[in-house]
């Protein structure tokens, strides 16, 4: 199997790897890839069953306890992995064509999220792992301890579908690193592109079910998440998911990561930088139109300023170039699929009959009559206990409210259920920075917002529980086990 992104081809993803291999699915269900910009079909994938998933998690745990992977050292697991950025990074380009055209997510930004950014993920763990010590000794009352770290073992990784390929990666590297391994059900919104990682891992030489690969929906995702040969469950997806899935992790006592949903706040101050700030938004509030976790759509200005920001936002969200998502200049392609647009629609009908002033989009865009397009939209007066301030809609739906003075900025953007993202902006960092400290929330950013892999990112709150990037992510795929031995070995 091999991807080509050519338009007329359609893609035929109608098996799963698992132990090394590409095998057939146990039931006959299919789902069709359709293609975000013209909703015209992009190929079809098998959808994997309970009885499939079985077969990948018995692999993955065959891999851990019978297999090499479980004998391997830190620096054999590193050269693999870094074979495995190789084969991966040759085929970045095309994934990212594939991945945009699945889910609308621009060119300007999938090629770093869907090619470099994994690749960079593998590089990063193989180097940590070689760098830590697994094993230490210490002196106790008695003799001394051994304290070692061990591999978690067998990690269901259950992702979304607004960054597959990192999603998926961001798992993916800690795990091998720290010697667990894995079986991956993506999102059946993105069928086609998780298989890439597969081909890659084969040409790498990773032992036959180190990574095991199964599409498949909420039950067969159930049936993966209570495998009882399963160690652990990293799941990215929305909130209401990952409290069913942190129950069941619960109930089995289960080690589990939850990367959530958010609602967060960018605040800009009464000293802020105008041009800053709306050149920021690609960053802040718009990456990926807006089908982004950490996505700051409640827009909190000094109300000193509020007139002067409003209008600005109003005039820089009407010249965003909405279009093909292949298209270079695209800055806001379409929506992931058929239903992510009706329901980003529906927050924007019901903030038209809330009271607050829509002040730029409101619909779709009149020039673009197929796919899942909509507009940019802008929303002033919102209060923030509205419901375009409280839920996330995941697209360019923006609720802009005022405040008075900088505790009452900190109150509003704390008044959310979530905790995910964040940003401030103001001319003096210092400022800037003490907000920040006070906002509760994972990941914040002062003048900007980018992620940094080299540190943890997670969220507070409904945002979910655990971190996932930086040197910190290891320790969600590692245990502690502490050996006493005698004085004689210190
Ligand atoms: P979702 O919760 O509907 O689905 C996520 C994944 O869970 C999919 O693979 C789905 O098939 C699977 N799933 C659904 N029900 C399941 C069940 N009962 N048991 C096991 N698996 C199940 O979320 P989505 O619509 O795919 O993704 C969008 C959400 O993801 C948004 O809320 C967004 O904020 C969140 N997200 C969070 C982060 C983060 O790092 N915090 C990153 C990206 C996306």
């Amino acid at each position: 199997m091999s991807v080509t992104v050519a338009r007329q081809t359609e893609l035929d993803r109608t098996r799963f790897f698992i132990n090394g291999d590409w095998v057939k699915p146990q039931g006959t269900e299919t789902i069709r890839a359709l293609e975000a910009a013209t909703g015209e079909p992009l190929g079809t994938a098998a959808m994997g069953s309970a009885a499939d998933i079985d077969t990948a998690v018995l692999a993955a745990r065959a891999a851990l306890a019978k297999g090499p992977w479980g004998r391997t050292t830190p620096a054999e697991r590193a050269e693999i992995m870094l074979r495995f950025a190789e084969r991966l990074a040759a085929r970045a380009d095309a994934t990212a064509q594939l991945v945009s055209r699945e889910n609308g997510m621009p060119m300007a930004l999938s090629p770093l999220a869907n090619g470099a950014a994994p690749v960079g993920l593998l590089h990063m763990y193989a180097r940590l792992i070689t760098g830590i010590a697994l094993e230490e000794i210490r002196p106790s009352e008695v003799g001394a301890t051994i304290v070692r770290r061990e591999p978690v073992g067998v990690v269901g990784a259950i992702t979304a579908w607004n960054y597959p390929q990192l999603l998926a990666m961001v798992k993916i590297a800690p795990a091998l690193a720290a010697g667990c391994t894995v079986v991956l059900k993506p999102s059946p919104e993105t069928a086609l592109d998780s298989y890439v990682l597969g081909e890659a891992a084969r040409e790498a030489g990773l032992p036959p079910g180190v990574l095991n690969i199964v599409l498949a929906g909420p039950e067969a995702g159930a049936a993966l998440v209570s495998h009882p040969e399963v160690d652990k469950i990293a799941f990215t997806g929305s909130t209401p998911t990952g409290r069913l899935i942190g129950a069941e992790c619960g109930r089995l006592v289960r080690r589990v990561t939850l990367e959530l949903g958010g609602k967060s706040a960018s605040l800009f101050l009464d000293d802020g930088n105008l041009q800053t700030f709306l050149t920021g938004l690609a960053g802040t509030t718009f990456m990926n139109n807006s089908q982004t976790c950490t996505a700051q759509a409640r827009i909190l200005v000094a109300r000193s300023r509020y007139a002067e920001v409003v209008e600005a936002l109003a005039e820089h969200t009407r010249d965003l170039v909405v279009g093909d998502p292949l298209d270079e200049r695209t800055q806001i392609g379409p929506m992931a699929s058929e239903h992510q647009l009706a329901r980003v629609l529906s927050y924007i009908d019901a903030a038209r009959d809330s009271g607050a002033r829509l002040v730029s989009g409101g619909g779709r865009p009149k020039n673009l009559d197929r796919g899942w397009f909509v507009e940019p939209t802008v929303f002033a007066d919102v209060d923030n206990s509205d419901r375009l301030a409280r839920e996330e809609v995941f697209g360019p739906v923006l609720a802009v409210i005022p405040f008075d003075g900088d505790d009452e900025a900190v109150a509003i953007a704390n008044d959310s259920n979530y905790g995910l993202g964040g940003s401030v902006f103001t001319t003096d960092e210092e400022r800037g920075i003490d907000v920040a400290r006070r906002i509760r929330t994972g990941t914040i950013g002062v003048n900007y917002y980018a992620l940094d892999a080299g540190s943890p990112f997670g969220g507070m709150k409904d945002s979910g529980i655990g971190r996932e990037l930086g040197p910190e992510a290891l320790d969600a795929y590692l245990e502690y086990k502490s050996i006493y031995v005698s004085a004689d070995r210190l």
